[in-house]
């Protein structure tokens, strides 16, 4: 047998791997102090290593999936996973807007600042505002719209816009037909399981180029911040709000997160979060969790030791609905926005409903947002929308949103794998084939 010298090695080679990937991050962050003009043009190499993931992602998702459905034998048997998956999804996404709307009302970033003052001149035009789409506004609408979302009418053209959720929604009732077909269907089900290691082989590949990309990636957004002659001051005047976010993230991600994991599966929360680092810098650098997800799934299997089943189960699906760091930041953000417009329109009620209205949309929100960069930011409008804050105030928060979409990633990349630990307790692992 080479499969425990096979991880053993690939154990330790990852560990150098970190290395070269957080050597990489503090390069490219010199780099884009020291010239941003050099770092800005680093933009293509980052640009090649972020389409070289998203490349792998449908084929992998799809893969995955099926193949861990087939590894089940029956699908009856994912009822207890199923269920404590979206449990897990739900509550822990729940705990997290909580934390965003404790934080944010004890902190009150937002009181005594100006809208008027802090637009003017701030030179947001040149961002592209998301365009209000004039879409749902009760929560009703909002839920029937998501609930939409897991169906399409046309599986190529959902491949080709990576939609995830209607193609995750077709690979569990695909797989799980196969499985109650028997032996007519086996060289079908056979091949799905080998194109499964062979795009997890491939990602494996693709992981040489990581640091590489890491750095170009970093160097270039990083720089074009420098870049700017009045990248300091647009920092301060928002620092507060940072700094809220922040918090936030680092208590839901630094306590609520190991919590859950110690309390579920007694493992070391530090070592956890050692063996997720490399999917964790790569959730920092890309700024989506789609295009971590490769990542993320090898970290978890080979780093982690979490079963295979649960990997492909749980973190493709928490990859596009589980996402405790924009649901926390949606919340957050939303309010400081009603604090400042409370400060400038004292007749504006903001109270304990209009609270919870956000909190609920909030959740929604960051189920309904794609693991893509500024993804959020957009879904933001539901929550604005919600409790009928002008959609004008979005470009008050844009001018940080690149360098805080980092960090939320890295949550929601660390929460979906807390999540696949979790769920991991609830598979039948004597049952394995
Ligand atoms: N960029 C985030 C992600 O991919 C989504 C967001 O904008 O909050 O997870």
């Amino acid at each position: 047998m080479t499969t425990s010298t096979d991880s053993a090695n690939k154990k330790s080679s990852s560990g150098y791997h970190t290395l070269y990937m957080v050597a990489a991050i503090i390069a490219a962050l010199l780099l884009a102090w020291l010239a941003p003009n050099i770092a800005v043009s680093l933009k293509l190499g980052g640009q090649m290593f972020l389409r070289l993931l998203m490349m792998v992602v449908v084929p992998l998702v799809m893969a995955s999936v099926m193949s861990g459905i087939l590894g089940l034998g029956d699908i009856r048997r994912l009822g207890k996973p199923g269920l404590a998956a979206v449990g897990y999804y739900l509550c822990t996404t729940v705990f997290a807007v909580t934390v965003g709307v404790v934080v944010v009302n004890v902190i009150r970033p937002g009181l005594g600042l100006d809208a008027a003052e802090m637009l003017a001149g701030s030179g947001e035009h040149e961002h592209a505002m998301p365009e209000d789409p004039q879409g749902p506004r009760s929560i009703g609408e909002i839920f029937q719209k998501m609930v939409l979302m897991l169906f399409t009418d046309n599986l190529l053209k959902s491949m080709v816009d990576a939609q995830l959720l209607p193609l995750i929604m077709f690979s569990i009732i695909f797989a799980g037909m196969l499985t109650t077909m028997g032996k007519r269907v086996q060289t079908i089900t056979d091949l799905l399981v080998s194109v499964n290691d062979a795009m997890m082989s491939f990602v494996m590949l693709l992981m040489k180029f990581a640091p590489f990309g890491i750095f170009c990636l970093v160097a270039a957004s990083f720089g074009s911040f420098f870049g700017q002659p009045d990248a300091g001051s647009r920092l301060a005047g928002l620092a507060w709000y940072m700094a809220t976010v922040l918090f936030g993230l680092a208590i839901h991600a630094m306590i609520v997160l190991p919590t859950v994991l110690w309390i579920f599966t007694r493992r070391s929360p530090l070592e956890f979060f050692r063996q997720m680092f490399d999917a964790l810098l790569t959730a920092f650098s890309t700024a989506s969790s789609t295009a971590t997800l490769p990542v993320t799934m090898e970290c978890a299997e080979v780093n982690a030791r979490v079963s295979k089943k649960s990997v492909e189960f749980v973190l493709p699906l928490g990859a596009t609905i589980n996402m405790d760091g924009t649901a926390l930041y949606e919340a957050a953000a939303a309010i400081f926005m009603a604090q400042i417009h409370a400060s400038t329109n004292p007749d504006f009620v903001f109270g304990f409903t209009e609270q919870i209205v956000i909190a609920v949309t909030a959740t929604l929100a960051a189920i309904g947002a794609a693991g893509i960069p500024e993804a959020g930011l957009v879904t933001m409008l539901i929550v604005l929308n919600a409790v009928g804050l002008p959609v004008e105030y979005l470009p008050l928060i844009l001018p940080v949103d690149w360098l805080l979409d980092r960090f939320r990633t890295a949550v929601n990349t660390f929460g979906d794998s807390v999540g696949c630990a979790v769920v991991d307790q609830t598979f039948d692992h004597s049952a394995s084939t």
